[in-house]
């Protein structure tokens, strides 16, 4: 199976719905991320990948809504991973070796970090600590400057490379095919018109990636639609090229509205009579001897909330709502350790409810809490607690020693408050600099929803 992953589905314009242009393909053992514009890099994570897990990027022309994110996974792969995973092959049109130069080289724009990081006593710690083995070396890519007419290969692809019609001569802009046993994808990268280069490289493709960023007849200038694509340019390629599906991509804020976009499909469907996919990002499109199914990826860490609540209408269990409310922790902030107190007023008793790590720190009886600053701040004045260091977890817990023991340090101490009365507390500890008082409103919203429950 190969499975193409759109990470980026936007243009150069700002927006959470649509980061800039970036796709990840999975084909054997080899993870190609072709482009990197602004947010790809979170969404390839978001798409369960790692910067470590990348072997080769590709990119189609050098635009910043194309690889203004590279230099981040560039720098965050060899970071995390140098010493442990090999070096990173590069291919772009040229003058990416140039543009390498000037952000990596020892004079470029990363070029400090790097030696600090080859050089400084408490990066190479780190370095031994993450377990790389050896000196640690600066990155030392594979980069190969392509044009078209150029063929790449891997174990399992062949990747061949067109002319785009774009933005030349100050950019070389290339479309991509990838050859592989399940199939056959190709991308056009940023391209307007139908051209016989891109007809050519798509010819029987399985799947045809195409730029749409505009409505034909909509467009500013005659010279802007011929360098940028519209539905029916995107239409016309498919047909022309026997594509046996189209997805549409690098869609601009202008046309992405359910209405416009379902008229534009319609309007292609007399051109085109293959199935016609508007890409979302973290779509994940994958193919098996030339069948292709798109799914929307389920993002990491979507609306823990939502499943909290769920449950939460679904039982009055408490360690069943603990349960929910521990991996809504742990989904939007992280932690070490979460905890569920009740607090019994009348007596200035804590009970635990719940604990994350019940081995090591077990649920258990009722203990009278002291009269200090924090109790005073939490349980009496309902305001949310953020400490950091051993003397913020002995203010907090009576049970600091095996807190500490436990490796964490910092903490976030929510009141549970139902009927504007403090009935209960929700904890949350991570290691040291794991949490910070940008958690707090989080782990607040975790807190209302179990008030009803405590
Ligand atoms: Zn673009």
């Amino acid at each position: 199976m190969v499975s193409f992953t759109l990470l980026g589905t936007g243009t150069p314009a700002p927006s959470l719905r649509r980061q800039s242009s970036g796709y990840a393909l999975q084909v054997g053992t080899d993870v190609i991320v072709i482009d990197h514009g602004p947010g790809a890099a979170h969404r390839l994570l978001e798409a369960g990948l790692r910067p470590t897990d990348v072997t080769h990027v590709m990119l189609s022309h050098l635009h910043y809504d194309h690889m203004a994110d590279y230099p981040r996974l560039f720098l965050q792969r060899w970071d995390v991973g140098s010493g442990k995973i090999g070096e990173l092959y590069v291919a772009g049109p040229a003058p990416l070796a140039a543009v390498h130069q000037r952000l990596f080289a020892p004079d470029g724009a990363f070029g400090p970090d790097i030696t600090s990081r080859t050089t400084i006593q408490a990066s190479l710690d780190v370095f031994a600590a993450r377990g790389g083995q050896g000196e640690r070396h600066p990155p030392a890519p594979t980069l190969r400057e392509i044009a078209p007419g150029d063929t790449l290969t891997g174990a399992a692809w062949t990747m061949r490379v067109a002319k785009a019609t774009h933005f030349e001569p100050a950019l070389t802009c290339l479309a991509f095919r990838f050859d592989t046993p399940d199939g056959v994808i190709v991308y056009t990268g940023d391209t307007g018109g139908v051209t016989d280069e891109i007809v050519t490289l798509a010819k029987g493709c399985d799947v045809l990636i195409h730029m749409c960023h505009a409505e034909a007849g909509t467009e500013p200038s005659a010279e802007y639609a011929r360098t940028v694509g519209s539905h029916l340019d995107a239409a016309k390629a498919a047909a022309a090229s026997g594509a046996k599906a189209l997805v549409l991509t690098h869609l601009p804020p202008s046309i992405d509205k359910p209405a416009t976009l379902a008229r534009l499909t319609r309007e292609m469907a007399p051109i085109y009579d293959g199935p016609i996919i508007v890409g979302e990002d973290l779509m994940a499109l994958s193919l098996e001897a030339g069948v292709l199914t798109a799914t929307r990826a389920a993002r990491r860490g979507a609306d823990p909330l939502q499943a909290l609540d769920k449950v939460v209408a679904a039982t009055n269990d408490i360690q069943a709502v603990c349960a929910a409310a521990d991996a809504a922790a742990q989904a939007t902030v992280g932690h070490g350790l979460f905890t569920v107190m009740r607090l019994h007023r009348d007596a200035m008793e804590v009970e635990r409810l719940y604990s994350s790590q019940p081995d090591a720190y077990p649920p258990g009886g009722r203990k009278p809490k002291k009269d200090t600053a924090w109790t005073t701040q939490v349980l009496k004045r309902g305001k949310p607690y953020f400490g950091t260091g051993p003397n913020a977890i002995r203010s907090a817990f009576n049970d600091h020693a095996t807190i500490l023991a436990l490796g964490l340090d910092c903490v976030i101490n929510v009141p549970v408050v139902r009927d504007d009365v403090v009935v209960g507390t929700v904890n949350c500890l991570a290691a040291p600099g794991e949490l910070s008082t940008l958690d707090v409103p989080h782990i607040e919203a975790i807190a209302a929803r179990i008030a009803s429950a405590i």
